[in-house]
């Protein structure tokens, strides 16, 4: 049996059906992605696994047991917010022990656990300061060490990163995906950003209105998407989808075609390839994106790791290989 299981998940705000049945099955350990676009669910569905409000239909089982019904303080999870909430008069040291003090832990026992937390997160030196005395990356750590030291069953992170610059953000997602693999904690983390989904997921859930599309490892999700909306998701720059009549008769019979950027060559002059102009090109260094335009006005996005040089109006001609094509039908469901 999995370790958190939640059964046919409903939820309304009025007449907006918010969650539309969810299902789904996690198992002791995992680190569980939901990602999807602004308005999918995502956050409502931690906050309802969190016991933050009540589900309108439908169980929620953790550990061998049904938390439906119970509060949130006795479901034994720990949620760790984009806006940290710490509390700004307490040092950092009563910040992440006060849930304990709460419980009536011993104060012995209390300065252990926040010790060791404080540790494993690098803020040993900072226990005596205030939150305001801190970075935002140090910050959302004495959140994260918060839920660390009362032990729950499942972390909930939502969004944790967002409040962070771009390298911090980078530096503290690293640190979460050793941190959780330290500690072996059942997660379960919100995003919008599929790059922090693909890194840090054991498992992606992928949410779009209220509903699971596909859930499935990073590379899963990346390589077989079970449809169109997912194909398009993940991976940046997204996959090119097109219908399978501008690729050629041979393909006029399927609905769409989708082609990774990286799938497709530039390949000036190749006898069997699609002539194409190029509308822009990004280099980026590391890579370059050239934006293009077949005869017919179709637009396919390319992606080569070597520098080119062509630009904006230039002719040229693109390949791809048959094994590299995403077939999807008129629903966009893959073929
Ligand atoms: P974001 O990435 O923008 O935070 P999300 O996927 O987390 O999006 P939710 O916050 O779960 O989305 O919201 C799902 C839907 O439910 C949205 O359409 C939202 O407007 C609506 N919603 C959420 N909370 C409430 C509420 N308290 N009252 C009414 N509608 C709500």
């Amino acid at each position: 049996m999995a370790f958190l299981t939640l059964r046919n998940i409903e939820q309304y705000f009025g007449d907006h059906h918010a969650i539309k049945g969810i299902d789904l099955e996690i198992e002791q350990g995992e680190f569980i992605v939901f990602v999807g676009p602004s308005g999918c669910g995502k956050s409502t569905l931690l906050r309802l696994i969190a016991g933050l409000e009540p589900v309108d239909g439908g169980s929620i089982e953790l550990d061998g047991r049904d938390i439906t019904a119970l509060p949130s303080s006795r479901r034994d999870l720990a949620m760790v917010f984009q806006s940290y909430a710490l509390y700004p008069h307490m040092t950092v040291f009563e910040n992440m022990s006060f849930a304990l003090k709460l419980a009536g832990v011993d104060p012995a026992i209390i300065r252990t656990k926040v010790e060791k937390a404080a540790a494993i997160l690098d803020l040993g030196p900072y226990l005596d300061r205030t939150p305001k005395a801190l970075s935002g990356g140090q910050r959302q750590r004495v959140a994260i060490g918060r839920a660390i030291v009362r032990a729950p069953k499942v972390f909930l992170f939502d969004e944790p990163l967002s409040n962070l610059d771009a390298a911090l953000r980078v530096q503290t997602r690293l640190e979460l995906a050793r941190l959780q693999r330290e500690l072996g904690a059942t997660t379960i983390y919100v995003t919008h950003d599929q790059v922090e989904a693909m890194t840090l997921a054991d498992r992606v859930v992928v949410l779009h209105d209220g509903r699971i599309e596909q859930v499935g490892s990073p590379l899963e999700l990346y390589d077989h998407p079970a449809n169109r909306f997912v194909a398009q998701f993940i991976g940046t720059p997204k996959m090119n989808v097109v219908p399978g009549a501008s690729l050629g008769s041979a393909l006029a019979g399927v609905g769409f075609i989708g082609i990774r950027p990286e799938k497709v060559r530039l390949d000036s002059g190749a006898p069997n390839g699609h002539a194409a102009t190029v509308d822009m090109v990004e280099s980026l260094g590391a890579e370059t994106l050239v934006y293009c335009r077949l005869a017919n006005d179709t637009p396919l996005v390319v992606r080569c790791t070597e520098r080119v040089h062509l630009k904006p109006g230039d002719n040229t001609t693109l390949t791809f290989d048959a094994i590299d094509l995403h077939r999807f039908d008129e629903e966009g469901v893959t073929a």
